[in-house]
Formats: C-alpha cells, sequence, structure tokens
C-alpha cells in the first residue's frame, strides 16, 4: 500500500456497519489502493472509472459500496455486473456473495452461456437483487424478458479490455442502451483502448477516474527470473530439476497449445508430481473440478494456456513458469499477475530460448523491469536433494507404516541365505522399488545453456590461476554476473575493470565466459575500496556484483528454499545477496586499511 501518506481504514470511508463487520470476518485490513479511492466516489453517486491491473481487488472497489445502496425491500435486480468469462462471472458472483453475507435475504445470480436457461430462470422469477452475466447470455434473458432492468440502480462493467478482446464491445453497447437512465456506472479495465474510452464517453455521467499503478507492486512482490532453455526435452528437464528442489503451495505453468497442457501433465504425473491440465476444450464442469482440487491442495501444479487461466484467482499459487513465452508483454504481466495477488509473495520463472531473448527484453521494456538469470540445479545439487529424501523416505516408512508381512518374507529370506548381509537384500529391495529409471544424475552430464562445453558447473575451479607477469602475487577467483547470455567478451571485463578500478591490466588474471557467469582471478589482497567499485561496475548493462567464487558459491544454482523468505533474499540461488553481503564484509575486514599492491602507480618489474 501506499508507503507515506496515511493508510485510510474501510471505516474512513463511510462503508455502512453491517459491511465493515463482514470485512473484518474476512479479513481485510485495509483498502486496497483502488478500493480506497473508488469507494467514496460511488458512495457519493459518482459513476467511476477504475484502471488497475488484475489482483488489486476491484470486485470489493465496485462491490462494498453498490451493495451498500441496495434495497433489500425491493424484490427485483437493483446492480448488474458484467464479466467477460463464466469463470469470471462465478468468481466475481461468489465474492458479492461474501461481501454482502452481512445483508439478510440478499440474493446474487451469476448467470453465463452453457449453463440450462432453467436453473437461471428460477432464481430470476423468484427475484434476486444482483446479477452477474457474460454479455451474450444478459442480452438473451433482456430479449426474452427473464431479466428485467426497471429497479436497476447501478451497472458494472468488469475487466471491460478483455470483454473487448473477446468481441462483445456490440453486446456490451446492446445492454448499456437498455439500462435506466437514473444508474451509476462503474466501469473497470486494466488498459484503456480507444473503443472503450468511447463507450465510457457515451455512457458515463462525469465519471471520476482512478488510476492505480501497479507496476511497482508487482516489482515487490513478485520475484521475476528467467533461465535460458532450449529445445523441447531441455525445457521438460529444466522443469522437473526446478520442480525437484523448488518448495512451492501451488504452481501454474503456462504453456502455448491445449496438447501441450495435457502432455506435460501426463509427463509430471508420471515423474510423481501431482499434476492437471485446464484448457479450453475441457468441460465446464470438469474444469469446476480441476480448479477446485487445485485450490483445495489435492492438486499442487496446474498446466494452463492463457485462455483457460483467465481470471484465476487461486490465492496458494506462489509460482508461475512460463514453460512457453508469452506471445506478448501483456499477457506476461496477466500470467505472473497469477501469483502474488493481493500483496502475498510470488515468483516467476520464464524459460527462454535464444531466439525468443528479443521477447525477453521487449518483456523488460514494457514492464520497466528487470528480469534476472537464474541457472538450473546441477546434477549435483539434485542427487544431494533426492539422496535425502530417499533416506527420509525409509526412516518415515519405517516409523508409519506396518512392515509385518515384509519383515516376515525378509526374515524367511536371510534364513535361507545366510550369507547374503542385510545391506545386500535392503540394496537389492531399493533397487525394485526404484524401478528402471535410476535414482542418481550423472553428475558429468553438460548442463544447459548455449555453449554446453562451456558450462560444465561441476568444472569450475575456484583456485584462481597465478598470473603470467608475477607469479609470486597470490590472487583469487571472482565471479560476476555478466556473461555469455549478456554477450560478454573477456574484454568487455577486462576493460571494464581495468578502467574503473584502476587497474593495471596485467594484475588481472585469467577471465571465463559461462552462460550466466563469468569468473576472473583477481589479486588476493584487493583493498575494500576497489572491491566497492568493482561491486558496482557496469559490463554490458549489467552490474558486475563481484563475489569470491568459493566452494559454496560455486555450486550455486538453484536452490531449495525456505517457505517464509526475506524479500532481498535472492529466491532461487544459493549465493542470495545476502551470502554475497556476507563475503563483502569479510572481505572488508580482511581488507581494510591495506595498501593496492597492484595500482598502477606499482613500480613494474
Ligand atoms: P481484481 O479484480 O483486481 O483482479 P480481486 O477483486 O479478484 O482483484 O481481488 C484479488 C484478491 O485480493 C482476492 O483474493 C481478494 O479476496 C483479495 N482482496 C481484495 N481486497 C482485499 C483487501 N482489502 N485486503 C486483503 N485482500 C483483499
Ligand atoms: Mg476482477
Amino acid at each position: 500500500m501506499s508507503d507515506n501518506k496515511p493508510q485510510s481504514t474501510f471505516k474512513d470511508l463511510g462503508l455502512s456497519e453491517s459491511t465493515l463487520k463482514v470485512l473484518d470476518s474476512i479479513g481485510y485490513e485495509t483498502p486496497s489502493p483502488i478500493q480506497e479511492q473508488c469507494i467514496s466516489h460511488l458512495l457519493n453517486g459518482n459513476d467511476v472509472i477504475g484502471q488497475a491491473q488484475t489482483g488489486t481487488g476491484k470486485t470489493a472497489a465496485f462491490a462494498l459500496p453498490l451493495l451498500d445502496k441496495i434495497d433489500l425491500n425491493i424484490n427485483a435486480p437493483q446492480l448488474l455486473i458484467l464479466a467477460p468469462t463464466r469463470e469470471l462471472a462465478i468468481q466475481v458472483s461468489e465474492a458479492v456473495q461474501t461481501y454482502a453475507r452481512g445483508m439478510k435475504g440478499f440474493h446474487v445470480l451469476p448467470i453465463y452461456g452453457g449453463q440450462s436457461y432453467d436453473v437461471q430462470l428460477r432464481p430470476l422469477k423468484r427475484g434476486v437483487h444482483a446479477v452477474v452475466g457474460t454479455p451474450g447470455r444478459v442480452m438473451d434473458h433482456i430479449k426474452k424478458g427473464t431479466l428485467k432492468l426497471d429497479n436497476l440502480q447501478s451497472f458494472v462493467l468488469d475487466e471491460a479490455d478483455e470483454m473487448l478482446k473477446m468481441g462483445f464491445i456490440d453486446d456490451i453497447k446492446w445492454v448499456m442502451e437498455r439500462i435506466p437512465e437514473k444508474r451509476q456506472i462503474a466501469l473497470f479495465s486494466a488498459t484503456m483502448p480507444n473503443v472503450i474510452k468511447k463507450v465510457a464517453e457515451k455512457f458515463l455521467n462525469n465519471p471520476k477516474i482512478v488510476k492505480v499503478k501497479t507496476k511497482t507492486e508487482t516489482a515487490t512482490t513478485i520475484s521475476q527470473k528467467y533461465c535460458l532453455v532450449g529445445g523441447l526435452q531441455q525445457k521438460l528437464d529444466a522443469l522437473t530439476r526446478i520442480l525437484e528442489v523448488t518448495t512451492f503451495d501451488a504452481m501454474i505453468i503456462f504453456v502455448r497449445t491445449k496438447t501441450l497442457t495435457v502432455e506435460l501433465s501426463e509427463k509430471l504425473s508420471a515423474r510423481g508430481f501431482s499434476a492437471d491440465a485446464i484448457n479450453g476444450d475441457i468441460q465446464q464442469s470438469q474444469r469446476e473440478r480441476i480448479i477446485n482440487n487445485y485450490k483445495k491442495g489435492k492438486v499442487d501444479i496446474l498446466i494452463a494456456t492463457d485462455v483457460a487461466a483467465r481470471g484465476l484467482d487461486v490465492p496458494r499459487i506462489s509460482h508461475v513458469v512460463n514453460y512457453d513465452i508469452p506471445q506478448d508483454a501483456e499477457s506476461y504481466v496477466h500470467r505472473i499477475g497469477r501469483t502474488g495477488r493481493a500483496g502475498r509473495e510470488g515468483e516467476a520463472i520464464l524459460f527462454v530460448s535464444h531466439r525468443e531473448r528479443r521477447m525477453l527484453n521487449t518483456i523488460e521494456r514494457v514492464t520497466r523491469q528487470k528480469i534476472e538469470p537464474i541457472e538450473l540445479p546441477s546434477a549435483k545439487i539434485i542427487n544431494e536433494k533426492r539422496i535425502e529424501t530417499f533416506k527420509k523416505n525409509i526412516t518415515e516408512t519405517i516409523n508409519n507404516k506396518d512392515l509385518s508381512v515384509f519383515e516376515k518374507l525378509v526374515s524367511e529370506f536371510q534364513q535361507a541365505n545366510e550369507e547374503t548381509s542385510h545391506i545386500k537384500i535392503a540394496a537389492a529391495l531399493a533397487l525394485i522399488a526404484q524401478g528402471n529409471e535410476p535414482l542418481l544424475l550423472s553428475e558429468n552430464e553438460p548442463s544447459f545453456g548455449r555453449d554446453q562445453t562451456q558450462t560444465q558447473e561441476k568444472t569450475i575451479p575456484t583456485k584462481a590461476d597465478t598470473l603470467k607477469g608475477f607469479p609470486q602475487i597470490p590472487m583469487k577467483r571472482y565471479k560476476v554476473e555478466v556473461g555469455n547470455n549478456n554477450n560478454v567478451k573477456p574484454g568487455n571485463i577486462l576493460g571494464a575493470i581495468a578502467n574503473e578500478a584502476d587497474m593495471d591490466s596485467e594484475y588481472i588474471g585469467s577471465i571465463q565466459i559461462f552462460d550466466n557467469f563469468s569468473t576472473v582471478d583477481l589479486p588476493d589482497e584487493m583493498p575494500d575500496e576497489v572491491f566497492k567499485i568493482l561491486q558496482k561496475t557496469i559490463v554490458n548493462g549489467n552490474r558486475l556484483n563481484i563475489v569470491e567464487l568459493t566452494d559454496k558459491n560455486n555450486k550455486a544454482t538453484i536452490g531449495t528454499r525456505k517457505k517464509k523468505r526475506n524479500h532481498n533474499k535472492g529466491k532461487f540461488a544459493r549465493s542470495g545477496r545476502n551470502d554475497r553481503r556476507g563475503d563483502k564484509d569479510d572481505r572488508r575486514n580482511g581488507g581494510r586499511g591495506r595498501k593496492p599492491k597492484f595500482s598502477r602507480s606499482r613500480p613494474k618489474k
């Protein structure tokens, strides 16, 4: 929320006592920015245009004030909300029902295509106070005379730009031409295309315009990373590795096609992950079941196309994986908006192939945010994790399962084969249980990335080479955060260090370029000042963020992480910012007060 303005409360905004009680019971503590600004305007009877991204709390921004105006004695629709999809209509209707908990006898009805008219007719006849519907179906009901608008007080267009994209604009106008003259309108949209502006000009009366910038808010709650991968098999391997070492509540994975949602879900299930797919072909009833399972935690990974995931609001989503890169920056923003809902933390990982690097740049430009590269966890880290799990499973099975049948069989076997050790028997059983897939990955396999010969993670020696000219000067190996992915050549690093730190290039040792980082050998006793300068030095647009390459951060790739994290911690890399800071502090203590032994003024041999 806002950092310097005093935060207003729901009470300040003038909502009724009963609504305040409801908000308290559902645990909303303070209004979100869009709510803060829209609620009083709407309570005062103004029309409103609200512009904000998804996940900013728009539903409550219009529903709370407009519900407060409903007269429960009038048994007819007083509030009509149009939403672009069935999913959203249901979702908004559920939210409205929740917000109206304090209103005895209140009824809201979602109406959408695909559901039988009968189901919708009965409540309409009985009388409902609010209707949430998709444009086409609302139009049908108005035409049939089953939805009467005589008592309508307020009208809401939710996600107007989305409705425009889906081709509903004429339907919307048709409906708007039929609502009573004296009414209040709220129009919400993430973007404001011209057509929407025109609709607003035509139908809204002196609207108050509320615009909420969420870019920076997204930035603080969603940590965004990308990972270079090439080829289908590599993508699947990369995904599996990430899944193996990442702790997540729920993950949503975006792919380009319907077939891929199913394929990937099958592959992940086969690898033991709890995954399911949603796409446009899946029947509504089945879709609702899948999403429910996902919400409840019966399924942890959902693979979806953009269309199928539209409007999905599942607070437990902690990770978004863009398995296939989105078609444009806007879809990217929508996709990652599935996590980090309402101020929670979320993580987004984008898979990028070399050909897709331009799209990555576009996304960074449009979102005005840098997306940090990550390295995939190495085979070594995966293996450590698998061994840990293997051992944990044994302990858990011994503690929690009934072993009596097998104890008997194993003991019979042992008596019949006295020469076979217990270890051998146990190992044989483990092998049977493991099946054909080996437990451990080969740690010699090349890693991912452009130039596989250059990315043998396990073989980066941490020890520095000696200098050709000055073999007596002790050197240390450092890691800098630029590499092939930033199109960096050794000369760029050499030049930057020589210029920025005023270091004679003869004192700069071996430089090796890897995909996501490089190593450079520098004199051991580098003073703090120089180290600081090098941290901030920029090469090809990226900060060097130099750190000492110890065994610890040499292994550094994607590590397991705790569920509750600190915002500043590197979320995927073991060599998170905190570790780095640690290194720097060590250096600072060691280095303070020492004279540079390698400055230009130093006499040469
Ligand atoms: P939008 O329509 O802008 O995408 P929603 O209305 O669907 O956003 O709200 C997103 C999520 O934020 C929902 O889970 C909702 O319950 C929650 N939420 C909304 N307002 C608040 C609030 N003031 N405090 C806490 N959570 C909120
Ligand atoms: Mg919404």
